[in-house]
């Protein structure tokens, strides 16, 4: 079931939750991508009768475990499934972790393996293209945190602005409102924009501007494309 229809385009939030997974699928008539892949990302292509060969590749927002969580298993489904094509995935300039996962699973698998994998760094401001998408990295500011230690480190992150035959689809990922976001969502056809908060009264300034966006923020961002999606909320 598409979450999203535009004229070309069609967005599939397979799943969405902070803190556990989010992977979204964005489409047109021929191929489609992934936008993170957390845990359960196999299940819900599955669960939905996906034609893996349109599948081009991946774009990372970043390395958080509930972004990344489902690729090894989707890596293994592939190789199961004697994919051939390349497989393309973006990452973050910096976003070890995807590495790691690629460069673990190639290590096992490589001489087996019937499809290659590259591996390619986004900074903002960069692009690329994917299944004919233009792929447009913009800057996100994410901090990791963790409960009792309070905001830890910096992440490599990014938000992305794709283009399909004039058609614009932004995605937040995760990220905190000090990031130039108004840039990312201005007249897009849709805005899909992170909430992990439910109100700014539930988070403290400082998260508010590094770590995650409250609903109300997201959708005052949301407001300025012609229309938007919130996801990523946290556990209620
Ligand atoms: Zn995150």
């Amino acid at each position: 079931m598409k979450s999203w229809c535009g004229k070309y385009l069609a967005v599939n939030i397979l799943y969405s939750k902070a803190g556990v997974a989010q992977q979204i699928m964005v489409s047109h008539d021929r191929d489609a991508i992934l936008v993170d892949a957390g845990d359960g990302v196999l299940r819900d292509l599955q669960s939905c009768d996906f034609k893996w060969d349109q599948l081009k590749g991946l774009v990372f927002t970043h390395g958080h475990f509930d972004h990344i969580g489902g690729l090894y298993s989707l890596l293994g489904f592939l190789r199961m499934i004697g994919r051939e094509q390349m497989l393309k995935i973006f990452v973050p300039k910096g976003c070890d972790e995807v590495k790691c996962m690629v460069n673990c699973f190639l290590q096992k698998y490589s001489t087996t393996l019937p499809f290659h994998i590259k591996v390619t760094d986004l900074e903002p401001g960069q692009s690329a293209d994917l299944a004919a998408m233009n792929i447009e990295a913009y800057a996100a500011v994410h901090f990791g945190s963790i409960k009792g230690a309070g905001i830890t480190n910096h992440l490599p992150a990014l938000c992305y602005r794709i283009t399909f035959k004039g058609e614009i689809i932004a995605i937040s990922g995760d990220t905190g409102s000090s990031a130039p976001l108004y840039d990312l969502v201005k007249e897009a056809d849709l805005a899909i924009i992170e909430a992990t908060f439910r109100n700014s009264n539930d988070a403290n300034e400082e998260y508010l501007k590094k770590v995650h966006l409250s609903e109300d923020i997201a959708k005052d961002i949301g407001k300025l494309a012609k229309e938007y999606i919130l996801v990523h909320k946290g556990r209620r």
